[in-house]
């Protein structure tokens, strides 16, 4: 996929900088750093846009690399599903698929050559009071006792730690920085931690663990990084990474913070969604309605609108919200160009034309995309019982409605005016069945005398639809910032219990039959819909993707 990135961002003119000054020699290398302790979010999508975009606009290189420091929370299915959703996104990485894993040979010796240096040292205090000597943003920390250790016995020390002579949380490996430093960062960060723990690529090689900062700077600049970017909580983060490359004494990269993605009715913290899964809230990560990038995809989210949308929200240095509706534009507009149109009834109707020949079917020619006429017209069925929508019928109906009604004429798309001429009940008052007529005259939706009906409804012929089961979704949270909870709550206080609305017995036309899961179509007049994997070979499964009234274009027509 090519870039759509037009205009310059911060990201860009510090990039022009480097490149007027040659500071890079000219190179651009980009990454990704996700950590595999979950699947990828929306939010992910931009990161990896500006990565991938920022690197294909300079004509440079971008890496998938997993920052997998920490065995207790990483998976395999993580690591999987990350670059299954890359790729899908269409960021391409070639032949640089990294893994922090890869070097912890490394780090661990830069770790050796820092207490050779004096710059580090083995702490015997308990993580309690490791945070207790820490300080607060007001009060400076102070010194463990177990700082001015001997390089030797450090040595000695970290060499056990790494044999596993220790157990779990009994000594770090910390940085000799300062403790009375303003930046928390800076307070003799912990580089290692023991953790007698299985890593999903190292297996038990290791029973200590680097720490995030100290991989992750250390990971770039081994991977020549130009410009690491990152999300706007690392900011204070940064004169600790530089401060390692400079002790160090290897390659510097250059880290840029960007303002993460924040949406309405949506959370974007990967420990918050496994919550949501763990405790059954939805059917898993890929459930239509997670912002997770398998989620969209299931809904039936393409990349490039996601793609697109990330375009258009930009990026900037300011932690902003943006409205879902936005989100939900880009997949219409992109559906709208190449979706197929069909026409399904969700809510069937059972309607009867009773001047109808009983055995009689004919084929209505219908387009198959108003948008683009290269994808041609198909064949409907028609014939004597037919499907109309439940809501599309009102016996007495309010003033505005101009739907079908008793004695009132409506068109069937692509087929015919028909009229209702009764209303059939059950016992208990329910309609269950309309007896209509309809004029011959009008084959195709015109009359040749120019009248025309107020509502023109979809339908399918009750003998030749097909069975369908229908999921509609809403915003998984009710509120537009879910973490706003009421007082002692968290945010699965918000969740919507109106979600998901199952509609089990839709009825479609057949052109859809066989129908791949991923399959995206337009249902007229209902929105976008696209085939569950759940689908049978009997009976297909359909999640609408988004609905047709688009609210962002409403909101833009506003300003
Ligand atoms: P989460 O809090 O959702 O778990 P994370 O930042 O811990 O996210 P990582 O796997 O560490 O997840 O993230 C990989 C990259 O994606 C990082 O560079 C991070 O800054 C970026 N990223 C994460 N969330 C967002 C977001 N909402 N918007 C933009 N970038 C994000
Ligand atoms: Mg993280």
């Amino acid at each position: 996929m090519t870039s759509t990135i037009e205009s310059t961002n911060f990201i860009h003119q510090i990039i022009d900088e480097h490149m007027a000054t040659g500071r890079f020699g000219g190179r651009v290398h980009t990454r990704f750093p996700p950590e595999p302790n979950g699947y990828l979010h929306i939010g992910h999508a931009k990161s990896i846009w500006i990565n991938y975009g920022t690197a294909e606009l300079y004509g440079g290189k971008f890496n998938l690399r997993f920052d997998d420091t920490n065995p207790t929370k990483e998976e395999q299915e993580y690591i999987d599903s990350i670059i299954y959703d890359v790729k899908w996104l269409g960021a391409d990485w070639e032949d640089r698929l990294f893994f922090a894993s890869d070097y912890f040979q490394q780090l661990y010796e830069w770790a050796v050559q820092l207490i050779e240096a004096g710059k580090a040292y083995v702490d015997d205090l308990s993580p309690e009071e490791i945070r207790e000597y820490r300080g607060t943003l007001t009060e400076p920390g102070k010194n463990s006792p177990y700082r001015d250790r001997s390089i030797e016995e450090n040595l000695d020390l970290f060499q056990r730690m790494k044999d596993g002579e220790f157990p779990d949380g009994s000594r770090v490996l910390r940085a000799k920085i300062d403790m009375a430093s303003p930046n928390v960062n800076l307070r003799d960060p912990i580089m290692y931690r023991i953790l007698h723990a299985e890593h999903p690529r190292t297996g038990d090689a290791w029973c200590i663990y680097p720490m995030y900062d100290w991989a992750h700077g250390q990971s770039d600049s081994i991977e020549g990084i130009t410009h690491s970017i990152c999300t706007l909580e690392f900011e204070n983060n940064r004169p600790l990474y530089d401060w390692f490359i400079e002790q160090l004494g290897i390659y510097a990269p250059q880290q840029i913070e960007f303002a993460r993605l924040n949406l309405t009715y949506t959370l974007m913290s990967k420990r918050k969604l496994l919550r949501l899964v763990r405790e059954g809230a939805v059917s898993g990560w890929d459930d239509p309605r997670m912002p997770t990038i398998s989620g969209l995809r299931r809904r039936g989210y393409t990349p490039e609108a996601i793609r697109t949308f990330c375009d258009r929200i930009g990026v900037s240095k300011a932690n902003s919200v943006v409205d879902i509706a936005m989100l939900e534009h880009a997949i219409r507009e992109d559906l709208n160009q190449r979706a197929q149109r069909v026409m399904a009834v969700l809510k069937p109707l059972k309607v009867v034309i009773e001047n109808y020949p009983e055995d009689q079917v004919e084929e209505m020619d219908a387009v198959n995309n108003p948008e683009d006429a290269s994808m041609g017209t198909r064949k409907v069925p028609f014939s004597r019982v037919l499907y109309i929508e439940q809501d599309d019928f009102m016996e007495d109906p309010p003033k505005k409605f101009f739907r079908l009604t008793p004695g009132r004429e409506v068109r069937l798309r692509y087929a015919y005016f028909i009229t209702c001429t009764d209303v059939v009940k059950d016992a208990d008052g329910n309609i269950v069945e309309l007896r209509c007529t309809y004029d011959p005259a009008t084959r195709g939706g015109d009359a040749p005398d120019g009248r025309k009906p107020k509502a023109t409804l979809h339908w399918v012929s009750a003998s030749h639809a097909l069975d369908a089961e229908v999921r509609l979704y809403d915003h998984l949270f009710a509120a537009p910032d879910p973490e706003d909870a009421p007082e002692g709550q968290d945010f699965t206080a918000n969740l919507n219990p109106n979600s998901l609305e199952v509609l089990p017995s839709a009825r479609i036309e057949p052109f859809v039959e066989g129908a791949a899961p991923g399959s995206r179509y337009q249902f007229e007049r209902q929105g976008y819909f696209c085939v569950d994997p759940d689908s049978t070979a009997n009976r297909l499964v359909f999640n609408r993707t988004v609905g047709l009234r688009d609210t962002w274009a409403k909101i833009q027509r506003k300003q």
